[in-house]
């Protein structure tokens, strides 16, 4: 079934908001003020004032920081806007099927039969002397220093319940408290076939309740031999809502917006796929944002250590925030500095370096989205309200 023969919707060629979004979006980036990323916007007069302004905005920011504009930070955007030095202007769709874990596990060998899986850290202390974790079932774990690559919802949740026995510095408690998760639910859903557009890999669809199951990425169809399953994301406030609810009641909720999009005769999905990291204890969130309560200064704070506690993780890196390469690049500039500081820089000289490779794009901002042909539905109750 082509998607454009169900009669559900309109396809409107978004292109002139897409662009008129960028060429705002990229001006930003000359404005120094201490302002939320909405209101710089605003300023450079977008004005959101149609719901295809509003998905175009949901696409081109809430989809990535899971949050909205007038949520978030300019300043911190700015600064995390270096991404490009590590990835170049392009997204790639990898499709080796050992799966992303298979760099993990190449980076870990070495040092493998020193890592200790499950070990759960109930607290932490430190003095002048040594650092310590506590792990559950098998007492207090001791050496010189040590780095925590907690995410930050975990450093928070540590924070509230007094986890932190040592002095903490009234600047990385602030920085952690002003800190943010992200909250993203990305969801597969299979289908016995495809019954959408398999020319273009993001569909957008415009709703009055904005951010409600907003978009089906069906990139997947680039793979050979690949099932019918597409990706649907909500992110935000509609993510933590969706993480109280349980799988049979997202599974309805989708399969009403696909049936409302594609018409009733459209089967019904063999099974939906998430993993909840909002409620993971471990996680608490995706990855970090870029919160309008936190400043670039306590940001950075994030990172300094207290004494023989070092913070590491994407969540404590300025730029290229909530990311495995801010995460990686983070834990070798801990680990450098632990052994300078022991009289061991030699061996630092091993470790490998995070350096500048790339040039920074031309354009502040060129994201994955100005490469996809965009397509916009618009229901047709939408087009009653009209
Ligand atoms: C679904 C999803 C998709 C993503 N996609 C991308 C992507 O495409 N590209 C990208 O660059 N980034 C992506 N990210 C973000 C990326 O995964 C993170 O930025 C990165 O993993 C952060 O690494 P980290 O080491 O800082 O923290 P984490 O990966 O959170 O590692 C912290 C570790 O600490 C452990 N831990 C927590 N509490 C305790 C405790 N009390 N005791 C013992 N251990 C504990 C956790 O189990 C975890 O293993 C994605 C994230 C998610 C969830």
């Amino acid at each position: 079934m082509d998607t454009n023969s169900t009669g559900q919707y309109n396809v409107v060629d978004a292109r002139s908001v897409t662009e008129e979004f960028d060429k705002l979006f990229d001006k930003i980036f000359e404005n120094k003020s201490n302002i939320s990323v909405g209101d710089a916007l605003r300023y450079e007069g977008w004005n959101p004032d149609t719901l295809l302004k509003q998905i175009v905005e949901w696409s081109k920011f809430n989809y990535f920081y899971a949050t909205t504009s007038d949520r978030s930070s300019l300043p911190l955007l700015i600064a995390e806007y270096d991404q490009y030095k590590f990835e170049g202007e392009s997204d790639f769709m990898v499709t080796d099927q050992r799966g992303y874990v298979s760099i993990a596990h190449c980076i870990a060998e070495p040092i493998s039969n020193r890592i200790e899986l499950g070990a759960v850290v109930t607290s932490i202390d430190w003095n002048d002397e040594c650092f310590c974790a506590h792990v559950a079932g098998q007492g207090r774990v001791c050496g010189d220093y040590g780095i925590t690559t907690f995410s930050i919802g975990v450093l928070q949740n540590f924070l509230e319940n007094g986890q932190f026995n040592g002095t903490l510095s009234r600047r990385k408690i602030d920085a952690i408290k002003y800190s943010e998760m992200a909250v993203y639910h990305s969801i597969s859903v299979g289908f016995p076939s495809s019954f959408w557009n398999t020319n273009t890999d993001i569909i957008y669809r415009t709703e009055a309740r904005l951010g409600y199951y907003p978009v089906i990425d069906t990139s997947g169809k680039g793979i050979p031999g690949s099932p019918a399953i597409v990706l649907m994301a909500v992110t935000g406030d509609e993510a933590k809502r969706v993480s109280g609810l349980t799988k049979d009641e997202i599974y309805d909720e989708i399969m009403d917006v696909m049936r409302l999009w594609y018409g009733s005769d459209i089967p019904n999905a063999t099974d939906i796929e998430y993993y909840d990291w909002y409620s993971d204890e471990f996680y608490r969130g995706m990855f970090s944002n870029i919160p309008l309560n936190l400043t670039l200064e306590e940001k950075e704070n994030l990172a300094v250590p207290e004494g023989r506690l070092y913070v590491s993780g994407e969540g404590v890196m300025v730029y290229s925030t909530g990311t495995v390469h801010a995460a990686y690049c983070s834990g070798i500039d801990s680990a450098t500095d632990i052994l300078e500081k022991k009289g061991l820089s030699e061996r630092s000289t091993f470790l490998p370096k995070c350096e500048d490779k790339t040039t920074p794009p031309s354009s502040a901002y060129s994201m994955r989205m100005s490469l996809i042909t965009f397509i916009m539905t618009l229901f047709s109750l939408f087009l009653l309200l009209l």
